[in-house]
């Protein structure tokens, strides 16, 4: 025993530096993790209004399992908010995609907005011939994730859409990749269309997914739009559609969240391009048709939150529209497609102006044995009294997970350790963080290896 301790090293300061950096190292790989999915299935719900989802959810949620599934785990609002100027299909999935105001806002300057603002293209028309000629080429989602060298997907059920989007990013249309390894001009990996069917196109894209998973999948579900013109917003035809959509989803999730490349590294982010209210959704003044529902799940997405507050820069608008020059923007469809890219931990499409910032906390701080939001003296005192026991959990000083409270431990503490005041009058006879920090590390050095013997 005795020639073991004498044999361990004493705790220099070398030493004790390369802890502190391996502890910066662990904070900012667990800070990454904790934000980053290896794929996300983006749901775009095609003419989904708030009042005919909310009165569902509250009136029969046994009706709609898989929107109660991603309401109960995970995170969402019934006030997200379309585009500003339009509240149409092409207009509004150009939105998501490229991460871009319909029209170019007041004051800003005109390589802001991608310019469609047409809900027919033609058929010979791509984003790029017929948008904010001031861009030239209009990077896209699929860009952003291809260009990388990971796969894309997209599934659809409306056909001036579906086929428009593709074209635009096609072997033809799509830009020359210049990041890193040439990946090729055909920005969509697995593309499949069929107007009116999004059975199909959802059975569809899990056959694919099965053969070969991808990074991002966009997935459209058409039915609620066409019930809603066929009938009205309110009708029963459209509360129909509506359910069906949700046996769509409760698919998606299944899948997702059992397949062995999706179960447990997956996002799901849905959202709608439209509202309606009565027989349309074209006026962008109606509040049917610019308020839409958003969801959010996944792993590390907590359950039953609010959407806003996940996103650092963004804010419920309660009654209001607020145009893209206001100064607290809401969550928009438009921002769903870099959502995706922030989830997945890739930077925003290439020039997009729509830059939602993800702040999920869904662990306490390193070193935060109290859990009270800080990192402050008195939990230094608490470490200090745990120091070196094993079989340690989070409350008794084990912040990296190996079960013990070490210097690492330590060193995620003191790195957190804020200079702000003491979370609780028993912390106020504890000395300031600097010379606690260096007794502590003193009184560390000398218990430690009788410590350790155990
Ligand atoms: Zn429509």
């Amino acid at each position: 025993m005795e020639r073991n301790s004498a044999r361990r090293p004493r705790v220099g300061a070398y030493r004790l530096a390369g802890l502190l950096a391996a502890g910066i190292f662990l904070i900012s790989s667990v800070a990454a993790n904790a934000q980053t999915v290896e794929r996300v299935v983006h749901i775009s719900v095609d003419g989904l209004n708030v009042a005919m989802l909310r009165g569902l959810l509250d009136d029969s949620p046994e009706l709609v399992p898989g929107f109660s599934r991603l309401i109960d785990e995970g995170a969402y609002t019934f006030n997200a908010r379309t585009d500003y100027n339009y509240t149409t299909t092409v207009p509004n999935h150009v939105s998501m995609i490229t991460g871009r105001p319909v029209v170019q806002p007041e004051g800003q300057p005109d390589t802001v907005h991608h310019g469609i603002t047409t809900n027919g293209p033609a058929q010979s028309a791509t984003i790029h011939s017929i948008g904010n000629l001031a861009l030239g080429y209009i990077p896209s989602v699929f860009d952003a994730v291809h260009d990388r060298g990971l796969g894309t997907a997209f599934f659809a059920s409306k056909t001036r859409l579906a086929a428009f989007v593709e074209r635009s990013y096609n072997a033809q249309y799509g830009a020359p990749d210049t990041l890193g390894a040439d990946d090729g001009r055909d920005k969509i990996d697995d593309y499949f269309n069929l107007d009116g069917d999004s059975d199909a196109a959802v059975t569809n894209f899990l056959a694919a997914m099965d053969a070969a998973p991808r990074t991002y999948s966009l997935v459209h579900i058409v039915d609620p739009d066409y019930a809603g013109h066929a009938s009205d917003w309110e009708s029963d035809e459209y509360r129909d559609a509506v359910l069906a959509t949700d046996e769509r989803v409760m698919r998606i999730l299944d899948y997702v969240g059992s397949d062995a490349d999706f179960a447990g590294k997956t996002a799901v982010l849905l959202t709608t391009d439209h509202g309606g209210a009565g027989e349309n959704h074209t006026d962008p003044l109606v509040g049917g048709s610019y308020t839409i529902p958003a969801f959010l799940w996944g792993p590390d997405i907590p359950a039953g939150v609010d959407f806003y507050s996940l996103l650092a820069n963004r804010t419920d608008p309660g009654d209001a529209r607020p145009d893209y020059n206001a100064p607290q923007q809401p969550l928009r469809n438009g921002d769903t497609g870099n959502l995706a890219l922030a989830l997945l931990g890739l930077p925003p499409v290439s020039g997009s102006s729509m830059i939602p910032v993800l702040s999920l906390s869904p662990d306490p701080i390193p070193g935060d044995i109290d859990r009270s939001g800080s990192v402050d003296r008195l939990d230094l005192a608490l470490f200090a009294g745990h120091f070196g026991t094993t079989g340690a959990t989070w409350e008794t000083g084990d912040f990296d997970g190996d079960g013990n409270a070490t210097l690492v431990d330590l060193a995620l503490l003191q790195t957190n350790l804020t200079h702000a005041a003491a979370d609780s009058p028993q912390a106020a006879s504890v000395p300031e963080p600097p010379a606690l920090v260096l007794a502590t590390l003193a009184a560390v050095a000398i218990v430690a290896p009788s410590r350790w013997r155990r």
